[in-house]
């Protein structure tokens, strides 16, 4: 298993492939993950002679061929190298995308049929890789080719101008189609198509648009999402399209350079859904980026196991290495000027960063996702069905402590991790947070906590003394080496549980210096799958929302973060409180006196 995170035979030797090689997809897209639903009769979806026989949620093979047909018939390529050719799909935009978003359903019993599983798209590769020609493609079926009646069609952008670039290529495909420029009506200075003859419109709107005015889409584009003030605009399209058998919500982005905006939060619920389909089945993940570390690396060989354009290491100037990003690159792109760019992005700072950012799709960022759940979920050991069951197992063993205090308001975390990587943790919270904080996990907080993963106390505070008696009674149960905690948070509660329990605790707090050899550690053992965390709920939510920080000039610094924008619903502290028991780990045993080992009447030599 070690091996297979440190080298991939066929590609860590050092010939350079070119990136420009057609790349030939072999993809089945019937073992692609879905949900197991056996609803619905047999599909029967036919279309030039071929017939569907499949049932439950499937992959509809002739219902993407009827897209696939739609874009190679009646479309043709708007502008650049491809000018005037048919639009026939380039393996990737029809196998990775194409297919699986308009081929994939499952059955409605709402409107008793089988519809298109993704109501929700989100696509994110780097710029000038044909994505104004395929968004304007899409928009296109959805206006017409998609069997809808009445059906409205929006595309967004931030400004004026970028609407322009939105609607423009597809003003370009109908007057460059016989077929649709016969059919559809341009209305001049609204920027609308008509389609009269299902009574349909696409329609390009601004952000700020009025999200009142009672729209009922059945197709939602967002183009450059970073670019969004707030998410305002897109949550009322999603609402507003639940009218609908099978509305399409997309959006199309780059990187932002601003961890903490809208886009960002986008782009990383999209990066989890692309790693973890279950967490969403109705989105469909189409991420495409340049790691910046070697984490992040090792997390896409083994989440795309023998991808042959999959970044070989984390060089933004290696060649070989801007294929995943572009998966246009020798088609809509070409090698020549990304070339001439990264030779410029070489002589500056801030030209490096619109490199990182437009071209490689990276986050230029200081604050980046910490732990991908893939490799969390591979340390889980055995999964406790209660939270008494693996303290019982554990019970005399030796462990060192981490305490991560947060206010009076909130979530205290104490975690305890043992000689054998086992992990335990006590969560206290007032139960006036509960309310909140149900809100942001689905109701699953106050599950937690009846199920006794977190212990609520009465009240607007925490109520310290149980936190007290929960210590002792932990530190009765196993051997507590020491605890570690900050002390910018708990001086008093420090003295008090020194006081009550007997127990030593040392100082820590949460800057770089401190941080980065835990974090460090945590990383190396979480690679080897040496923790044994017993799928604890409450700390895997927590693991999920953990940021990390690096100073700007240093990456190998780390600190965890907590993600801050608008996200009262997010909490972290029993990453913290791991992070500090691992400190504590690292320190080892101290010294163990000569009383304990000899026994007293040794003392001073004279007994032997
Ligand atoms: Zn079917």
């Amino acid at each position: 298993m070690a091996a297979r995170t440190t080298s991939r035979p066929a590609r860590s030797k050092a010939t350079a492939r070119p990136p420009r090689r057609r790349r030939v997809l072999k993809v089945d897209h019937h073992r692609r993950w879905r949900p197991r639903s056996r609803k619905g009769g047999r599909c029967g979806y036919t279309l030039d002679g071929k017939t569907c026989t499949r049932s439950g949620a499937h992959y509809c093979e002739p219902r993407a061929d009827r897209v696939v047909a739609f874009f190679a018939e009646l479309l043709v390529h708007p502008a650049g190298a491809w000018a005037n050719h048919a639009f026939v799909l380039a393996p990737w935009q029809e196998h990775e995308i194409i297919r699986p978003l308009f081929g994939e359903v499952i059955f409605s019993e709402q409107w008793g049929r089988y519809v298109r599983r993704y109501s929700r798209a989100t696509i994110v590769m780097a710029r000038k890789n044909g994505k104004s020609a395929l968004l304007s493609g899409i928009l296109l079926y959805l206006l017409c080719g998609d069997g809808e009646e009445s059906a409205e069609v929006y595309g967004a952008a931030a400004t004026t101008r970028q609407a322009g670039k939105v609607f423009e290529p597809a003003v370009k495909m109908v007057k460059k189609s016989p077929v649709l420029a016969a059919r559809l009506q341009h209305i001049k200075n609204a920027r609308r198509l008509v389609d009269e003859h299902s009574g349909s419109h696409y329609e390009v709107i601004p952000a700020d648009a009025d999200t009142e005015l009672g729209h009922n889409p059945h197709g939602f584009v967002l183009d450059e999402v970073l670019s969004q003030r707030d998410d305002g605009l897109w949550k009322a399209m999603r609402t507003a399209a639940g009218a609908r058998a099978q509305a399409l919500m997309l959006a199309i982005t780059t990187e932002t350079s601003d961890g903490t905006s809208f886009g960002a939060e986008f782009i990383d619920e999209a990066d989890r859904v692309m790693e973890d389909p279950a967490r969403a089945p109705h989105h469909f993940a189409y991420v495409r980026k340049m790691p910046r570390t070697v984490e992040e690396l090792e997390r896409l060989w083994r989440l795309f196991p023998a991808r042959p354009e999959l970044p070989v290491s984390c060089d933004p100037w290696d060649e070989r290495n801007w294929a995943w990003p572009n998966p246009g690159l020798g088609q809509f792109l070409s090698i020549t000027s990304l070339r001439e760019e990264a030779e410029e992005a070489r002589a500056s700072l801030s030209a490096e960063n619109g490199f990182r950012q437009f071209r490689l799709n990276q986050r230029v960022s200081q604050v980046t996702r910490w732990l991908s759940m893939d490799l969390w979920d591979a340390n889980a050991r055995e999964i406790a069905p209660t939270p008494s069951w693996a303290r019982e197992r554990l019970a005399g063993e030796r462990c060192w402590g981490g305490l991560d205090l947060s206010s009076k308001l909130d979530l205290t975390a104490w975690a305890l991790l043992f000689t054998d990587g086992s992990v335990l943790w006590r969560f206290w919270a007032p139960e006036s947070v509960a309310g909140v904080l149900d809100e942001h996990t689905g109701g699953k907080f106050s599950e937690w906590a009846r199920d006794g993963w977190i212990t609520l106390t009465d009240g607007d505070v925490i109520d310290y003394d149980r936190i007290y008696a929960d210590v002792d009674d932990d530190h009765d149960t196993f051997v507590i080496t020491d605890v570690t905690y900050d002390k910018w948070t708990g001086e008093p509660v420090r003295q008090e549980i020194e006081k009550q329990t007997g127990l030593t605790l040392v100082e820590s707090n949460t800057t770089y210096d401190r941080m980065t050899p835990p974090m460090k550690e945590f990383e190396k053992r979480l690679k080897a799958r040496e923790y044994g965390h017993f799928g604890n709920p409450v700390a895997r939510w927590m693991a999920d929302s953990v940021q990390k920080k690096s100073p700007r000039d240093d990456p190998d610094r780390l600190r965890p973060v907590k993600p801050d924008r608008d996200k009262s619903g997010v909490r972290i502290d029993g990453i913290p409180a791991l992070l500090f028991a691992q400190d504590g780990a690292m320190r080892g045993r101290p010294v163990e006196s000569v009383y304990e080992t000899r026994g007293l009447a040794t003392v001073g030599g004279e007994a032997e």
